[in-house]
């Protein structure tokens, strides 16, 4: 199908108000089509369909579903007041969370609070059930005037030569229909529909890890405004335990080394129980606990994408890469390359290009990723203790900064050549 292409200022769209019907029954063509409807696909669908633009989002599920990746850090809170989005946190009910403590044998470290930072717009942010996060920004996507579509995945893309040029999505009947569209934005997560065809992943190597996880009811918690931090239980230098206080449930979760998972159990239940029981500080914490729902397995997600994008694309989220889940930066990067994706249409939308080349969108995120990645691999050295780089009071500085997911300033950037030093220059980034 060749539907008419239309910019929606063409068609007299302005302000934030419109009807996203008149867009969606009368044509299959778009300003700009994003693949999956996770927090980075919402957030770009939302900003573009905000400022006039036809959006449609396509995503394969039907919402609520669930998800991994729980916990926000409060740099997130910044992009979550321009989507608009930042007062239905707190009406939503989410648990807020103000800190993080890192435990290991020996004991805690001190916690590391958000209002140790300067902006007070940090000074806390959220943990998400995601089901209710991503549903959320899904709904606001489409109130700001995207067109969406759950239940209908992208089966692959349409490319004229080297250019995307739309998707071919599958409806819920099983027919097929081509959607024509400017800009394709892949915002599938891990897989990445586009990123397959088109760019290869490369591996954090030293970074293959496995997550095991489950919710767990009756979790004892620590009293007042500790109760909703991360406790991050190390166990080793390759393994350690998460606990995120949610909605009526904690989320806890294993990460270690592929390669070694088996020495906790030969299969998932044996492997989260046998490597609980490796802490004594968070067993005391389980004591009258009970699972609730199934054990999950997450593997092979830290990543980056060779080339972020190219004429009539752009990969965001998930799709563009993911380091480790230790510091929770996860929804962050996606957010953050959600926007600037999404800035880079709107510039490239108002040219001629029928197909605009979105390559090189991502240096901001790539930054922030090189400035993540030094902290993270730090973390699964033997000796690395957080003690110990916080006792210059700079150092502390920029430890909360990143934590905080704040990587521009002098502290975090100080902190960060620290410890790419001590880790050795080539293995504190990726080329
Ligand atoms: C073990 C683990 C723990 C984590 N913990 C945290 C944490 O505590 N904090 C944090 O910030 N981050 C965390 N993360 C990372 C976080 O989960 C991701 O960074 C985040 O979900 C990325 O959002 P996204 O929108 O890019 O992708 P996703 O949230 O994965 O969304 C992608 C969407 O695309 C859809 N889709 C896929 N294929 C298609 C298709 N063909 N057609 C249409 N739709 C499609 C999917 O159904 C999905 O809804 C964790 C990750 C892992 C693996």
């Amino acid at each position: 199908m060749r539907g008419v292409r239309f910019s929606s200022r063409a068609l007299g769209y302005g302000g934030h108000v419109r009807s996203c019907e008149a867009v969606t029954q009368s044509s299959r063509s778009y300003d700009v089509v994003v693949i999956g409807g996770g927090p980075a696909g919402a957030a770009a669908a939302g900003l573009l369909a905000r400022e006039g633009h036809a959006v449609a989002l396509f995503e394969r599920q039907s919402f609520p579903r669930f998800h991994v990746g729980e916990s926000l850090v409060p740099a997130v809170n910044l992009t979550l007041e321009r989507l608009g989005v930042r007062d239905r946190m707190d009406e939503i009910g989410f648990v807020q969370k103000h800190g993080v403590q890192f435990f290991t044998k020996s004991g805690p470290s001190r916690p590391f609070y958000f209002s140790e930072v300067e902006d007070p717009r940090m000074h806390g942010t959220w943990q998400v059930l995601r089901s209710e996060f991503d549903r959320m920004m899904l709904e606001h996507a489409r109130s700001c005037g995207a067109h969406v579509e759950t239940d209908t995945p992208v089966v692959h893309a349409l490319r004229d030569g080297s250019a995307v040029t739309g998707v071919r999505v599958r409806h819920l009947d099983e027919s097929e229909q081509n959607v024509e569209a400017r800009i394709v934005l892949d915002g599938s997560g891990q897989k990445g529909v586009i990123a397959a065809d088109l760019t290869q992943h490369e591996g954090v190597p030293g970074l293959e890890n496995t997550a095991v996880y489950a919710h767990y009811k009756n979790v004892q918690l620590d009293p007042g405004k500790d109760a909703g931090n991360t406790i991050i239980f190390r166990l080793d230098g390759a393994s350690w335990i998460w606990l995120i206080p949610l909605q009526g449930v904690v989320s806890i979760g294993l990460v270690t080394s592929a390669r070694e998972i088996l020495r906790f159990g030969e299969n998932r239940n044996e492997i989260l129980d046998n490597a609980i029981a490796q802490s004594p500080h968070l067993q005391a914490r389980l004591q009258g606990a009970t699972r609730a729902g199934e054990v999950r397995v997450a593997r092979d997600f830290s990543y980056r994408a060779q080339v972020d994008g190219g004429a009539g694309w752009a990969l965001i989220g998930d799709a563009l890469g993911f380091i480790d889940p230790v510091y929770s930066t996860g929804l962050l990067l996606a957010m953050k390359s959600a926007e600037a994706a999404a800035l880079e249409a709107m510039c490239r939308l108002a040219g001629d290009a029928a197909h605009p080349d979105m390559r090189g969108f991502s240096a901001g995120w790539r930054e922030a990723f090189d400035r993540f990645l030094p902290l993270v691999r730090a973390f699964y050295t033997e000796d690395f203790r957080f003690g110990e780089i916080s006792k210059e009071p700079a150092h502390r500085q920029g430890l909360v900064d990143l934590l905080t997911g704040i990587t521009e300033t002098q502290e975090a950037v100080g902190v960060t050549e620290l410890i790419r030093r001590a880790l050795g220059d080539d293995v504190g980034a990726m080329k």
